[in-house]
């Protein structure tokens, strides 16, 4: 090449452009249920094969701090749809998740991400499950979804009269124990679900929705019912895993995955859409070899430790984000501000949303400067991180301790040095606990007024 035209090729490529809203590039978030930071062969798993998922991450970014928005299922959905914590939407409170006989969900107002992209000219699908309200104005239908297949809430809701406690949590759980229905656009189609095909429907269901859509801009959110328990697996991953059931739905998952992705490829949408795999919150540990794995990290689901919280995430867009792992932080609170960003849309006015537009950081490399991010359990805060460190002012297992430790002052832990948080350096570092009691101060002064809880 002569270097004039060298030197051209070489200024065009550093000038590219971040992905806008001209391309309309489609969105795929895959959302798995329980999922631990130490489930997949990318973070570490010994036991359960992920290839699908390793070559995603190969292809990818792979986040090695990366958190959900909660330490359970429904705020933590709440936070993905609506890029605000829970505590803004009312979707967060004693009860923790919704229940078969709640009377809230999300709120009609809350601008869901589907009605946002929608308004944009996408076509949304919601595939799986959903867990944020069965009654009017907060199902799949009324919250920006043009289509939607799966279940209402989580697949242990429902339990039979009969079912002998311990049955969700079992390796070999009933295949009727549960009432829980699938349904299709708003009509019940199955009731009982049969749960061990679930994983490869919904995967039937995601690829139609891609070839079909796939000449216009679509956003597919596909949150898989597994690995929550009960588990269950289609017959040809049945056994298949050295992990146990447990395993072996998560090796389906990473099957349904390498469907989606392999799709994309073969449609040539694949450097047009972004595709982020995440999961809603840390392992259920008390679920023992039901329950899956945080890797390094302390405690799990239902928990403000790192374990709770930080989740596996795999961002993918072949040719436009540069493959790798990153120690940025960041969290499923993103996802709202960088889809709006991708799609070209001004957020809505007086709406506070939390997160950042991830996209310097997924399409130039560059480094996001530091955000706090809050750690709730119910509408309590419990913890901030900022930067490196991370103040704990409440703890509390996820499962089997009645009530919280307070800490006065906080207990303050290194992330990069100690990520299994277990030396508190409180005392040696009243500077940093100054700079997260700031940012605490100016965070709850958003926060006024508090609404109710709707999860009742
Ligand atoms: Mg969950």
């Amino acid at each position: 090449m002569r270097p004039i035209l060298l030197l051209l090729a070489l200024l065009a490529a550093a000038c590219q452009p971040l992905p806008a809203a001209s391309a309309k590039p489609n969105l795929v978030v895959i959302y798995a249920d329980d999922l631990g930071y130490g489930d997949l062969g990318c973070y570490g798993s010994p036991t359960i094969r992920t290839p699908q998922l390793d070559r995603m991450a190969a292809e990818g970014l792979r986040f090695t701090d990366f958190y959900s928005g909660a330490e359970v299922c429904t705020p933590s959905r709440a936070a993905l749809l609506t890029g605000r914590y829970p505590v803004r939407s009312g979707m967060a409170g004693q009860r923790r998740v919704l229940f078969p006989n709640s009377k809230g969900g999300l709120p009609p107002g809350e601008l869901t991400l589907a009605e946002a992209l929608k308004s944009a000219g996408y076509t949304t699908a919601h595939i799986g499950k959903w867990h944020l309200g069965i009654h009017e104005g907060s199902r799949p239908q009324d919250q920006g979804f043009d289509e939607t297949y799966g279940l209402p809430y989580s697949n242990d809701m429902d339990g039979r009269a009969d079912l002998p406690s311990g049955a969700s949590g079992s390796a070999n759980p009933p295949r009727n124990g549960w009432n829980v229905p699938l349904i299709h656009n708003g009509r019940i189609i199955e009731r009982p679900a049969n749960q061990t095909t679930l994983t490869r429907r919904y995967t039937e269901q995601a690829l139609r929705f891609v070839t079909t859509n796939r000449h216009r801009p679509f956003f597919l959110y596909f949150a898989h019912t597994f690995p929550h328990v009960p588990l269950f697996a289609s017959p040809a991953f049945q056994g298949r895993s050295r992990a146990g059931i447990y395993g072996d739905a998560v090796e389906e998952l990473d099957w349904s995955v390498g469907e989606i992705l392999d799709a994309l490829r073969a449609e040539d949408l694949a450097d047009n859409t972004l595709v982020v795999f995440s999961s809603d919150n840390g392992p259920w540990l008390t679920m023992g070899a039901q329950g899956g794995s945080a890797g390094p990290l302390r405690n799990g689901k239902g928990s403000t430790w790192e374990g709770g919280m930080r989740v596996p995430a795999i961002a993918w867009m072949p040719g436009k984000i540069q493959p790798g792992v990153t120690p940025q932080m960041a969290s499923v609170l993103d996802l709202y501000p960088t889809a709006l960003g991708l799609a070209g849309i001004t957020p809505a006015p007086n709406r506070i949303l939390d997160g950042r537009d991830l996209r310097p950081l997924l399409f130039q490399g560059q480094s996001l400067p530091d955000h706090p991010l809050f750690y709730y359990r119910g509408q309590q805060l419990f913890a901030c991180r900022l930067g490196e460190w991370k103040a704990h002012f409440q703890t509390q297992a996820g499962y089997g301790q009645a009530k919280p430790e307070i800490h006065a002052p906080p207990l303050l832990f290194h992330l990069g040095l100690d990520p299994s948080e277990k030396r508190n350096l409180a005392t040696q570092h009243p500077d940093v606990l100054a700079r997260v009691q700031a940012a605490v101060r100016d965070h709850r002064a958003t926060l006024i007024p508090m609404p109710s809880s709707q999860l009742d």
